[in-house]
């Protein structure tokens, strides 16, 4: 019996740990551990341990479907691409709409974004991390010139204080959790900051139960407190920063003192105290957070003070201290990078500066979409219900809005408006069933190619077996449609690693890349500008990114979420994800040992609560927010604070988006998914 074993990276978090596929008579059997691999080092979470389990799915797509009466029907490649060219040559740029993938490669991802500006003119390009981290690519690039979290996942290990807010590590990022355990047993003392005792809070040294979104005020608080011990560091203020004295004029106000804080958060002022001070003396702090952060109104506001608070304390540019941006999906960091947003071309090269546009259209040898901050996501959505026939085509490659966007019904509405729509995907996705045309994609083993991890590492991905019936890689994909536009010139790869080539001639933090580099398990962390450059594990060492080398201090002033309880929805709903599934759960819930795990969602309900509305443990409850009503079971558990509910948003069957709000932060465009109103009823 002859097995194979294909190093490549897990499809899943943002993580990045790499495993072996297994490899049996040409199909993947089995994920054995990695040894060598230094971000994991073999271990693996539940859903890394059953990644292949959804690889050979029955349900995968193996066929273009073309959608006529209502009904999909089987088709041809050249069928697919001829009605697809000539739709997309029917609509002006702008009336078309491209939405890239955390869930490819980077050479596709670079290639969607290439393909929108380049072929469709198009300036509308984004993709999901518009809904997860868009706020720290803004506020971190505000505060020091570049958008990523500042240190290495191996870091971690060496803080002597970490504050964790907002992300609940252990079950989200399972093998980065195990570095804040390290960090524990060197003696670190923990602090979690989340309105749920996780098991992530089980292990900390202080939880501060705080109500969702109510993070600039505890943070504008610790920051006071900071100053009035004098625990800042003067030196590195001075240094290396601007703006401070706006920062201390806000912080120091009445409003942020320990008890007002207490007040607005639900925190007892001695805790606030007591956190304020291990973080401000330890010399050596960091601060990992995830979506509790940016996914608010004030999602970039909130990313903007955890910038001030490490500023204003030096913690930043040496190891154990930091920001620790815990990135969503696999390859979001590089979907980023790739330029799949509406504002950048690849490398954050602003799509407003025309020296940009012109280096652009010089490399790919064809005339690009007006230089323009194009619509994302969120926008597109508002954009296709709101104001019908502005964009009338949708071309969406890996995502799912149909589950993963704020307020469903009004996502169905949106998608509905348009006129056309293309879903390449693996499986037939709520999404994909809207679409006119859907194309059979390939899913991570079954291609080469690259992948950044949250801490800016760019790894390998690495073939294991051929895709199911006629399904094609994304990149293959996207030059064959780029083809049939009359494009051929501009989409002539026959391999990824060309691609990948390209990316290193036009995207400096990744010039000085090679597939043939990147071959070593340990890889490389962008910024890596030449050839003969090692990577850069911790960013701002010496200096931050911003042409004056200076750190920017923003004041910021705490502003409610924008949807507030009240007496008909006395409940503040926050959302998120469990152990063993990913996301809109395309592949977890095809994961039968995932799906056997947790079969649906459930409503976290605190036991006070729970007695005040007579509601016992696991009965069916109907929860309604503005938008829309769900039936869901209760899990009536001490680990959630009174006054807040959590849902988490993988089942369809119980979608906890019919509920969300579409209320966008002003900057980031991400939605407020952390904070809003509902009620509960018994049926
Ligand atoms: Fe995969 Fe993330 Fe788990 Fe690692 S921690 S095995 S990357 S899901």
């Amino acid at each position: 019996m002859e097995f194979k074993y294909v190093p490549t990276t897990c499809p899943y978090c943002g993580t990045g740990c790499g495993f072996n596929l297994v490899v049996k008579d040409k199909k993947v059997v089995g994920v054995q551990p990695w040894q060598r691999n230094p971000v994991n080092e073999g271990k693996l979470c539940p859903k890394g341990n059953y990644a292949w389990e959804f690889i050979n799915s029955p349900d995968r797509l193996t066929k273009p479907l073309i959608k006529k009466d209502g009904k999909f029907v089987e088709a041809s490649w050249d069928e697919a691409y001829k009605l697809i060219a000539q739709k997309f040559k029917s609509y002006k740029g702008e009336e078309m709409a491209c939405l890239a993938s955390a869930r490819v490669s980077n050479e596709e991802n670079y290639l969607m974004q290439k393909f929108a500006r380049a072929v469709l003119k198009t300036p509308n390009i984004d993709h999901c991390a518009r809904l997860c981290h868009a706020s720290t690519v803004v506020g971190l690039a505000g505060a020091f010139g570049s958008g990523a979290m500042t240190q290495s996942i191996a870091d971690i290990a060496e803080s002597k204080c970490l504050l964790v807010i907002g992300t609940n590590t252990f079950e989200q990022h399972p093998l980065i959790g195990r570095r804040i355990m390290q960090a524990k047993m060197n003696g670190a003392k923990i602090i979690y900051a989340d309105p749920r005792l996780t098991p992530t809070g089980k292990i900390a040294d202080l939880h501060l139960q705080f109500y969702s979104g109510t993070d600039v005020a505890l943070l504008n608080c610790f920051m006071q407190l900071i100053l009035k011990n004098g625990w800042e560091n003067k030196d590195f203020i001075k240094n290396r920063t601007k703006d401070f004295e706006k920062v201390k004029e806000v912080v120091m106000k009445d409003t942020y003192s320990p008890e007002n804080v207490s007040k607005i958060t639900g925190v007892p002022a001695e805790d606030i105290i007591k956190a304020a001070e291990w973080f401000g003396k330890s010399g050596q702090s960091a601060v990992l957070y995830s979506m509790g952060i940016t996914q608010h109104t004030t999602g970039v506001d909130n990313v903007k003070s955890v910038a001030n608070l490490q500023m204003l304390t030096g913690n930043l540019g040496r190891p154990g201290t930091g920001i620790c941006a815990l990135r969503g999906q696999n390859n979001v960091q590089g979907a980023c990078d790739m330029g799949a947003l509406a504002n950048v071309y690849s490398g954050y090269q602003s799509v407003l500066v025309p020296e940009m546009k012109k280096k652009m259209e010089d490399a790919w040898g064809c005339q690009i979409a007006e230089g323009k901050v194009g619509l994302t996501v969120t926008t597109l959505i508002n954009t296709l219900a709101d104001e019908p026939g502005k964009v009338k085509c949708v071309y969406i490659m890996g995502e799912n809005p149909m589950l993963s966007d704020p307020d469903l019904h009004h996502v169905e509405k949106g998608l509905k408006n348009a006129e056309f729509i293309v879903v390449q995907d693996i499986f037939l996705t709520e999404t994909a069933q809207l679409a006119d045309v859907v194309l059979p994609a390939t899913c991570f083993a079954e291609k080469d190619g690259t992948q950044t991890s949250t801490e800016r590492r760019v790894q390998k991905w690495r073939k294991a077996q051929d895709p199911p019936g006629e399904a094609r890689a994304d990149w293959k994909i996207i030059c064959e449609l780029g083809a049939a536009m009359g494009y051929e010139k501009q989409f002539p790869y026959k391999s990824a690693e060309e691609i990948f080539n390209e990316i290193a001639r036009v995207t400096p933090s990744y010039g000085g890349m090679t597939y043939a580099r990147l071959e070593k398990p340990e890889a490389l962390h962008w910024p890596c500008p030449t050839a003969e450059h090692p990577g850069t594990p911790i960013l701002h060492k010496e200096k931050f990114s911003h042409p004056d080398g200076l750190g920017i201090f923003t004041p910021i002033e705490w502003k409610a979420q924008a949807e507030v309880p009240d007496k008909e929805y006395p409940f503040l709903l926050t959302t998120g994800r469990c152990i063993w599934h990913w996301h809109t759960g395309s592949m977890t819930r095809r994961s039968p040992s995932l799906e056997r795990e947790e079969p649906t969602g459930w409503v976290e309900i605190n036991p006070e609560d729970a007695k005040a509305l007579g509601i016992a443990d696991k009965e069916m409850l109907k929860v309604s927010s503005r938008r829309g009503d769900i039936k869901i079971g209760a899990r009536v558990t001490k680990t959630i604070k009174k006054g807040v509910v959590f849902i988490p948003f993988h089942f369809i069957e119980c979608a906890a988006n019919i509920l969300t709000i579409n209320a966008l932060d002003p900057v980031a465009k991400i939605p407020e998914f952390k904070a809003c109103a509902c009620k509960i009823e018994k049926i």
